[in-house]
């Protein structure tokens, strides 16, 4: 009787040991998702460690790299902001800053843009 409750509960434990490191491996499996982009200007990729730090990095270096072409793309009529998406203002044509913020439009352009090419 007291050799089989001990073998009954070393079974028991070695079970529960088992589904436990299952646990484990599964949690595992998910892994850490890094999020990825590339600039679309000269395709160089970058990655960080979630969304928006990506997002962050690209316009970082987009705004170094290609000022004046984003410049020209926020400056293009269709593409200009109907709203500031800093405070919201009515804006509806290309600024180089929100009128009412001061919030820089290119920058906020170039984010836009850069959402897209992040995952
Ligand atoms: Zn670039
Ligand atoms: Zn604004």
């Amino acid at each position: 009787m007291g050799y089989y409750s001990i073998s009954k509960l070393e079974s028991f434990g070695k079970a529960k040991v088992l589904s436990r490191y299952k646990n484990l491996n599964f949690i595992g499996g998910g892994g850490k998702k890094m999020a990825e982009g590339i600039c679309y200007v000269c395709n160089q990729s970058f990655s960080a460690a979630n969304k928006d730090a990506a997002i962050e990095k690209i316009v970082e270096h987009m705004m170094a790299a290609h000022h004046g072409g984003i410049w020209g793309d926020a400056m293009q009529a269709k593409n200009a902001f109907a709203k500031c998406p800093v405070c919201d203002a009515d804006i509806g044509k290309p600024f180089a800053k929100c009128p009412s913020c001061g919030a820089d439009l290119i920058e906020q352009y170039a984010r836009k843009v850069v959402s897209r090419y992040v995952h």
